[in-house]
């Protein structure tokens, strides 16, 4: 895909791929005999044993790193079902839970905040831990993944593709033909839709018993994301791009001679959204540019442990912190133009932090297999902050030969096709957030709703349910809020940027410090949302996001 709102998408769905293709095919618990004399009566006791555990944690994320980074590049053997319960083997241990849950309780007394941090890394990942080794989930899930996968989707009687429908609706003239391609995905909702909310249902039951009113809210819990704070600012997203996203509705309607917009059209009235000609992004220099810019900021790129790797993978790119800080490998599929840059400086930008993260503590580096352990929103939002240079105008004049008026139309028409895409990430994280709040509810009802809020459709009555042919809420549950925060951080750093390095910002060497400071070096020692604080001297809000989608918000110079 040639269009940035297209690639972010398939690269975050590739960084979503090794975040959570550990919970792909999840094994039988080890039936392995618990230690249950655990008790320590000491903060001296309690230090070298939590290191201890802490070293065995570290293994088993470097085991699972490197099986996961073999069975990509294939560059030796791996047994990823070993790596897996290797580590799911330490968070089924209930009675070393219980007693670091009890030094958790005690932490406040102890006056050493390294040590209560830990502990509550602790905490959140033998939740996670748990969720991540559970062997009924991981059944169901994986039972349904085949359903979905393995479906023969049919158009007029014939076997077509889901790629296939989307080449085909993005250049269909006549809009009843859109209609029904687009309605070919509510075969697949037909057979998963009663599996997906038994799944949901079990998710629910496994986090009631850790104390959570739904999954949704223990996996917002496990990354630190407060759950008030993000449906009011996803609500203000909605609001502040509502008008915006009416007018282009209405535009589209008299562009394609349609009296009602359907959610068929959005693609075909996209087609042409303004993207810069692949020539000035050429494959074969994307390391010698990359290299040349991080070194320009201030990276001693030629001697960081980041390997590099050009390989045909499914996803546009992935990257492993294989082991914090001296290990981190990415891979790139060897794609085309302006998209190709983005995934590789994005993929870079996961190796830059994993290599100048300076904990001495495993389970504050952030490794990224447990749930818990790390927030992906950040994750992805600190990469992204690099892939966001090659969307900067400063940038395309510096590291490339578009012409300033290129680049002008370019950054004029690509809040558009960014804008349809966040509408549609509001209504499928408004559906699933419904949807384990109430799994009983009539969800058909739900998604009728949801389309008429976000994307400010009437759908036909006939049109049966699609929402569960999405593969994401079966395989990567409760994850599309982080689509949105991860673009609300890259653009609020972005800003920050420059606003301290103004002109400089993509050539002044002292941007790598500041990022290492602000961004990398700390891991999980800080909160995510104190580094996003400390690093642009606010919390996180949606205002850069809004002024690069080109919405100003008025009521910000008089308000708020
Ligand atoms: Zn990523």
């Amino acid at each position: 895909m040639s269009h940035r709102s297209g690639f972010i998408t398939i690269l975050i769905a590739a960084c979503v791929l090794s975040y959570s293709c550990s919970q792909r095919k999840k094994e039988e618990p080890p039936m392995h005999e618990q230690k249950n004399n655990v008790s320590i009566d000491s903060k001296n006791d309690l230090l070298p044993w939590l290191d201890s555990l802490e070293r065995r944690y570290e293994l088993a994320c470097i085991q699972m790193g490197t099986a996961n980074w073999n069975s990509y590049s294939k560059e030796a053997p791996y047994d990823l079902d070993a790596a897996k319960a290797a580590l799911g083997k330490i968070f089924l241990d209930s009675a070393v839970r219980g007693m670091l849950d009890e030094w958790l309780r005690r932490s406040p007394s102890l006056a050493d905040k390294p040590l209560a941090r830990r502990l509550e890394m602790w905490h959140r990942c033998f939740i996670g831990g748990a969720i991540y080794a559970d062997p009924d989930i991981a059944k169901r899930e994986n039972a349904l993944q085949q359903i979905i996968t393995n479906f023969q989707r049919k158009l007029d009687d014939k076997p077509v593709t889901r790629a296939e429908i989307s080449n085909l609706i993005r250049q269909e003239r006549r809009q009843a033909r859109r209609q029904k391609l687009w309605s070919v995905e509510s075969q697949v909702s037909a057979v998963a839709a009663e599996s997906l909310i038994a799944l949901v249902k079990l998710r629910n039951e496994k986090a009631r018993a850790f104390g959570f009113p739904n999954y949704y809210s223990l996996v917002l819990h496990l990354q630190a994301i407060d759950e008030q704070w993000l449906l009011k600012t996803l609500d203000s997203l909605e609001k502040q791009t509502h008008e915006a996203f009416a007018s282009f509705i209405a535009t589209s309607s008299r562009k394609l001679h349609v009296s009602e917009v359907g959610p068929w059209d959005f693609e075909y009235a996209l087609r042409e959204a303004v993207s810069l000609p692949d020539k000035y992004f050429l494959s074969d220099s994307v390391f010698e540019i990359l290299h040349r810019f991080q070194k320009g900021i201030g990276f001693n790129v030629d001697s960081l442990s980041i390997k590099e790797v050009v390989k045909d993978i499914p996803y546009g790119g992935l990257s492993l912190a294989v082991n914090i800080p001296s290990d981190s490998r990415f891979l790139v599929n060897p794609t085309k133009g302006k998209g190709f840059y983005a995934t590789a400086f994005h993929e870079y930008g996961h190796s830059l932090k994993a290599v100048h993260t300076h904990v001495e503590y495993p389970i504050l580096k952030g490794y990224e297999w447990i749930p818990g352990a790390q927030c992906a929103a950040y994750e992805e939002g600190v990469a992204e902050m690099h892939g966001e240079f090659t969307d900067d105008s400063l940038w395309l004049a510096t590291f490339t030969n578009a012409k300033p008026k290129q680049i002008e139309k370019y950054m004029k028409g690509r809040g558009l096709p960014t804008l349809y895409r966040l509408r549609r990430l509001l209504k499928d994280f408004a559906i699933e957030y419904a949807m384990y709040k109430d799994p009983n509810q009539d969800m058909r009802k739900v998604e009728y709703e949801m389309y008429e809020r976000y994307l400010l459709i009437d759908l036909p009555d006939s049109e049966p349910h699609q929402f569960a042919a999405s593969i994401w809420y079966t395989s990567y549950p409760c994850y599309y809020q982080n689509y949105i925060l991860a673009a609300m951080i890259a653009t609020q750093i972005q800003e920050a940027l420059t606003n301290k390095f103004g002109e400089t910002k993509s050539t002044n060497h002292e941007l790598a410090d500041f990022m290492i400071k602000y961004l990398y070096e700390t891991g999980e020692k800080l909160e995510w949302i104190e580094r996003i604080r400390n690093a642009t001297g606010k919390s996180l809000e949606p205002g850069a996001y809004l002024r690069k989608l080109g919405i100003e918000r008025s009521r910000l110079l008089t308000k708020e």
